[in-house]
């Protein structure tokens, strides 16, 4: 059984006095206030609680009224983080319930700002800290971990986190909240979930010279050394959690195509910077398809910045477009890039990145953006540099000339630097663009019509994906899961949405959504004989029964 609810019995003390304490200091079990009288006086709690018994929903509105009076994000994160190591199901249950004001704060933008003051804020531990020192004792640290039986681990090693650049081992908000979004959004137990970051150094001086700084001193370890590490973690978590599934997260451009392509095939793994970002985009661009009406393998796909995200989305998009019926070759002739340099092309002069070059055309250089869209008459534009303002009026004119309805993402976070903004794609279009971004936009009034941008934001994807891995024991996390997720997401779109411009679902159904993606990653885990766990039938029932749901155990 893949997800089994968490009993902890045995982690309750003998005593009444060893358990009361016990029970009150264990996340997963203490309930607080919401001990009933019989439970108080089972576990040794009387007198140890006020008297009064509150109801659940009792303490999701005293909490969400602490939340909202904390003036500013960073303190509600620091809130949100006490009473998730206080009291997890309430936690959730709060996250659940609000998910579009929690989010924000557990996860981007606040976890930015966390990271950065990781370590002034840091209160309890979170998550396994292996760093450099711990050099051949990885499993032993691992078997350290409280919780046996681990299913789901997200690891970083800070080099490259959110646009935030290298920040060591206060990188570690990303694996916590990444897998508080697991479990808020896709139901995966918290009992089976490891955050861990891999402490290699960094080369941010100044905050490692801080006097908080949690890491290790030194530059950050390169080449064979940082690969030998890797490697004695990986075999490491192999024997010491036989069946957790790996997310590589906020790994650094030179290692994250690396790592990803080396061990794919010898654990379950992936990394959600390349491949989650691939599937919302290319879920975006089905989306936006069926309001253009044209079809996948006829766009004309130009990515602003070729880095992790877009030439993930371009990998992704020539698997769909085989699958369409494409060539290999005439799928990735489809997608173009501009760098800092300009346009990526064949024999431009300087020595292109691995990724780079299946994209790296027989064309002459461009320097401009401008310049190559009007060479190459794009159907879709994507910016993924990180760089705000790379789509100019003119650009989007340009697009507008060249497409009824151009499909415009301006996938850069956060908001401030996005390539363009929701208000300016739909101005400068006059409303004919297909928008989405990686940060929210507020709808937007243009000429009495109410244009609704989407946010392709990736936990439409990661958390539906690893549940699907997840309940199949699926032995590989491949293309095509990512590409049936992407299927999948975009078929939940309504028509309503679409009226609309909207190419994602509401984040309310962020469960269903999940569940749905999880059900088909399964289901392409079954047909390729990738699944380790027996076929259950129905899937998506199977699956729905093992969801952590955020409520009191008897
Ligand atoms: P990256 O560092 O791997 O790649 C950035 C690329 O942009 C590099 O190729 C760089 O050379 C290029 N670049 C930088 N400035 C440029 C400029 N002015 N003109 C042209 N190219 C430029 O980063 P990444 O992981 O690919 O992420 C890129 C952006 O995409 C980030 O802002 C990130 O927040 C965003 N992103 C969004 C989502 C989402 O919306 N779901 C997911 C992942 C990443």
């Amino acid at each position: 059984m893949a997800i089994q609810p968490y009993l902890g019995l045995s982690a309750w003390g003998e005593t009444p006095q060893q358990r009361g304490a016990a029970v009150l200091a264990d996340p997963l079990l203490n309930k607080g206030t919401a001990f009933t009288d019989r439970e108080r006086d089972a576990l040794g709690l009387r007198g140890l609680l006020p008297p009064r018994v509150f109801t659940m929903d009792e303490q999701v509105q005293r909490s969400l009224g602490a939340v909202r009076r904390k003036q500013d994000n960073i303190e509600k994160y620091i809130y949100l983080t006490n009473l998730q190591n206080r009291n997890e199901v309430l936690f959730y249950r709060l996250v659940v319930e609000n998910i579009e004001e929690m989010v924000p704060l557990i996860y981007t933008p606040t976890v930015g700002e966390a990271c950065l003051q990781y370590g002034s804020i840091y209160r309890r531990p979170r998550g396994l800290f292996i760093s450099l020192k711990e050099r051949g004792r990885i499993a032993e640290i691992l078997r350290l971990w409280p919780h046996d039986g681990v299913r789901l681990i997200v690891v970083t090693d800070g080099e490259r986190i959110l646009g935030l650049g290298d920040l060591g081992a206060l990188g570690m908000g990303i694996p916590v909240g990444k897998l508080s979004l697991y479990t808020a959004c896709a139901g995966v137990h918290p009992y089976y979930t490891l955050p861990i970051t891999l402490d290699v150094g960094t080369d941010n001086e100044s905050l490692q010279q801080g006097p908080f700084y949690i890491g290790i001193n030194g530059h950050r370890t390169r080449g064979p050394a940082y690969d030998e590490f890797i490697e004695e973690f990986v075999a490491a978590v192999k024997t010491v959690f036989p069946k957790a599934l790996l997310q590589w997260e906020d790994f650094g451009n030179a290692n994250a195509f690396r790592l990803l392509n080396r061990y794919r095939h010898r654990i379950p793994s992936f990394n959600d910077d390349i491949q989650g970002t691939a599937s919302v985009a290319l879920a975006g661009l089905f989306g936006a398809l069926q309001i253009t009406g044209a079809t996948l393998s006829s766009q004309r796909i130009l990515f602003l910045g070729a880095g992790e995200a877009g030439t993930g989305i371009a990998d992704l998009y020539v698997t769909a477009a085989r699958a369409e019926g494409l060539s290999e070759a005439e799928a990735k002739g489809r997608c173009w890039f501009v760098d800092t340099k300009g346009l990526v092309v064949k024999n431009r002069g300087d020595v292109l990145a691995e990724h780079k070059v299946p994209y790296a055309h027989d064309h002459p250089f461009i320097p401009t953006l401008a310049e190559v869209v009007r060479a190459l008459k794009p159907t879709a534009l994507v910016g993924v540099s990180g760089t705000a303002g790379g789509f100019t009026r003119e650009i989007v004119e340009s697009m507008s000339a060249l497409n009824k309805r151009p499909i415009i993402f301006a996938l850069s976070n956060p908001t401030s630097k996005a390539e363009c903004t929701a208000e300016q794609a739909y101005t400068w279009s006059k409303g004919r663009a297909v928008f989405a971004s990686g940060s929210p936009f507020a709808p937007v009034e243009y000429e009495g019509r109410r244009l609704v941008p989407g946010q392709g934001n990736n936990i439409y994807i990661f958390p539906g994906v690893g549940l699907g891995a997840l309940a199949s024991e699926a032995a590989e996390v491949t293309d095509e899961m990512f590409l049936a997720a992407a299927r999948t997401l975009a078929g939940l779109v309504q028509p309503e949405d679409l009226a609309v411009g909207r190419i994602y679902p509401p984040l309310t159904k962020i469960r269903e959504v999940s569940l749905r993606i999880a059900a088909a990653v399964a289901d392409v885990a079954h047909r390729a004989r990738l699944a380790r766990a027996p076929h259950p039938g129905d899937l998506a029932e199977d699956i729905r029964g093992r969801m952590f749901v955020p409520k009191y155990r008897d």
